[in-house]
């Protein structure tokens, strides 16, 4: 299915910071709404950066809210002018001076940085809605948190649906939504790409055009592979590998709304639009490449844990370790076992001051000859539909690693998954990418 050429679908577009960064490149995805076809909703970001030393609105924000006095005030006015440019730019009258002053009592209420954050969004999406003479729906209606802060799915759905049957064409600002006792609350950062994905849910969207400043999703991180390729085609259970192991374009939870409905993703460049970008599907469609994209992460430890299982069996093992782990609140990635030796996987991070706890609870729960940590690990994963299918293909990036002097001491080959994970040293990181990126673009050419 070309999506691109294809008219009459329900299409939801989302667009990201940079997109809406200053006048001109708002004029630029308001031109993009109506060619070739019309993008009935539209989920905005708040104004992200114009230039590499700029700051996105977002993080002006919480400065302005974690400032005090003159200090804020004068953090609140250099937001009002970012807006003001906005909407002279773009001759529309707003009143930003009564919007303004409503924050700036807010915040002396102590509404929370959560409300701060929120404010780009919706100002923006209030701008946005004018320029394009869409209806503006205030995310607080009908994106819902329950009352321990954690997603409200279905109460969203249905309040989405419900407002948007009546409202053909509108505008809804992305990241945030509202508590039972009505204060405001966001999702994590990158979350206007979530209120997307909700939104197509609801709406039963054909395609959720997610436009940002990136031709689509590259194959391996640009910051260290110069000029990577971009993925056509990725399928969710992909792309989740990928974002999960650090790849970043769109927010890692905003794939289940979508998923679940098999609803496609379209990532697109505002500013390329004849690009078709990336297209993020439930299945591949026709001949995938064998290694779609390469991504990974620094700063993993593995806890090694020696021990002769016959005295203890394995079942009973893996069940105390493991506890151990959950009461110091260490999550673990991964377990690659030997006979009696096993090797948990974890990000540093969590390790942190706990370490010398999880020593102790391992030995006096477990009893083991030795228990070690080795940090510095880092994991890279290549994820495909064709990896691994063919043992020859894994024999020679496992070779290709050899020769550049990298050794690969741990892999990885999660069941039911078509990926496959490699453990280096961190101070190899960035050469085994530029490597792995090589031995995958030569194997996906030569089939
Ligand atoms: N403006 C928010 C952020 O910078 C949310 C978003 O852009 O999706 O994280």
């Amino acid at each position: 299915m070309s999506l691109s050429k294809t008219r009459d679908l329900m299409r939801v577009a989302k667009f990201g910071g940079t997109s809406l960064a200053s006048a001109k490149n708002i004029k630029k995805a308001a031109e993009l709404l109506s060619t070739d076809y019309k993008r009935q909703y539209i989920i905005v970001s708040a104004p992200g950066k114009r230039n590499k030393n700029d700051i996105k609105i977002t993080d002006m924000l919480y400065t302005a809210y974690d400032s005090q006095g003159d200090v804020r005030q004068k953090n609140l006015d250099l937001i009002k002018q970012r807006f003001y440019d906005i909407a002279t730019g773009l001759n529309i009258t707003l009143d930003l001076e009564g919007i303004f002053q409503d924050i700036t009592e807010s915040f002396g209420n102590n509404l929370g940085r959560d409300y701060a954050a929120s404010r780009g969004e919706y100002i923006m999406g209030l701008i946005f809605s004018r320029l394009i003479g869409y209806e503006f729906i205030d995310a607080s209606m009908v994106i819902h948190f329950a009352p321990d802060g954690s997603f409200d799915s279905e109460k969203t759905n249905e309040k989405l649906k419900e407002a948007l049957e009546k409202v053909p064409l509108a505008v809804i600002p992305g990241f945030y939504g509202s508590m039972p006792n009505n204060t405001i609350k966001t999702f994590s950062r990158g979350g206007s790409d979530i209120t997307g994905a909700l939104v197509a849910r609801a709406v039963n969207a054909d395609v959720y055009e997610n436009f940002t400043d990136v031709d689509g999703f590259m194959m391996a991180d640009p910051k260290i592979v110069n000029d990577p390729s971009v993925i056509d085609q990725v399928t969710y259970d992909q792309l989740r590998a990928l974002s999960y192991m650090g790849a970043t374009v769109l927010h890692e939870d905003s794939i289940y709304p979508v998923r679940f409905q098999g609803i496609p993703i379209n990532i697109r460049n505002t500013f390329n639009y004849d690009d078709p970008g990336t297209l993020i599907v439930s299945k591949s469609e026709g001949k995938p490449p064998v290694i779609t994209g390469i991504a990974g992460k620094k700063d993993f430890s593995t806890v090694i844990i020696n021990k002769n299982m016959s005295s203890i069996g394995i079942s009973d093992f893996y069940k105390t370790a493991t506890e151990v782990f959950f009461e110091n609140g260490i999550p673990v990635e991964h377990i690659p076992g030997g006979i009696d030796s096993i090797g948990f996987i974890v990000s540093t991070h969590y390790l942190g001051p706990r370490r010398r706890d999880l020593l102790q609870g391992l030995c006096k729960r477990l009893d083991p000859e030795y228990v070690v940590i080795e940090d510095h690990l880092a994991l890279i994963a290549l994820v495909g539909d064709g990896v691994l299918e063919n043992g020859s293909d894994t024999a020679e990036i496992l070779r290709e690693l050899f020769v550049s002097g990298i050794n690969a001491e741990i892999i990885i080959k999660p069941p039911h998954q078509k990926c496959i994970i490699i453990g280096i040293r961190d101070h190899d990181y960035e050469k085994a990418i530029t490597e792995l990126y090589g031995s995958a673009s030569r194997i996906n050419q030569s089939r």
